[in-house]
């Protein structure tokens, strides 16, 4: 894969358990299939998340986090970073661009993947406030703050953490996307994954099938032939 080339540690930056598996997952086990390293920095713990009121909020932030840790392994991913911010409530502050820099800067990935800051109106889930937060303060992490010496300089004097240049961001959920990846082969540990987020999903036998509507529409978008199913992604460079 020749977009593969120079790429060996790519990270995954999500508002909510789950986000990173609807957006991403069929790309992320070709990814890991491949040989590169993936991890996951995962804002809020989810715990405005679920319809089930019986289940305190502390309990629903522990279970989804277990979700979110076995819908990973589905797609090769085993190092996960929950930054424990309150679900529903994120705003891209200057705190969190601090906590997504020290991330970027510790893992040194090449790769990037988030959410778009954009709203999509053709697609209003996409959008949610936290999604839009999130991907305003991951860009504002891959530029200036993780590569700039003099942005967050506690990073570097307390915490060591030399400054770092991520070189291509790949958006998801973006209303103008420029690369679709088929992931017809990866689509089963897609579902798989996603069947994991079980306090989320509340129609578990529709689950494939609207999968599949959302995903052939991209393919469908990208040219590819009829069956095939893709992940759309807008990709900036940004090296
Ligand atoms: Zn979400």
């Amino acid at each position: 894969m020749a977009a593969e080339q120079n790429v060996s540690r790519v990270l995954a930056i999500a508002a909510h358990p789950d986000d990173v598996d609807f957006g991403a997952a069929g790309t992320i086990a070709q990814w890991t299939d491949a040989g590169l390293e993936v991890s996951y920095c995962i804002v809020t713990n989810g715990d405005a998340g679920g319809s089930d009121r019986l289940v305190s909020r502390t309990e629903m932030a522990t279970i989804r986090q277990a979700e979110q840790t076995a819908a990973a392994k589905q797609v090769g991913v085993h190092d996960l970073h929950f930054l424990g911010y309150p679900d529903g409530q994120v705003e891209a502050t200057i705190a969190l661009r601090r906590d997504l820099a020290r991330v970027i800067r510790l893992l040194r990935p090449d790769r990037v993947v988030c959410q778009s800051p954009e709203r999509n109106y053709a697609r209003m889930g996409a959008s949610h406030p936290d999604h839009r937060a999130v991907g305003s303060a991951a860009l504002d992490a891959v530029y200036p703050d993780s590569r700039n010496p003099f942005a967050f300089p506690e990073l570097l004097a307390d915490e060591k953490l030399e400054p770092w240049i991520v070189r291509e961001v790949w958006v998801s959920g973006s209303p103008t996307p420029t690369n679709y990846v088929d992931i017809t082969s990866t689509f089963p540990r897609k579902v798989a994954a996603l069947r994991c987020h079980v306090s989320q999903i509340r129609d578990p036998d529709g689950l494939e099938e609207f999968l599949r509507g959302w995903l052939s529409r991209a393919a469908s978008q990208a040219g590819l032939p009829e069956g095939r199913l893709a992940e759309a992604f807008q990709v900036l460079q940004t090296g």
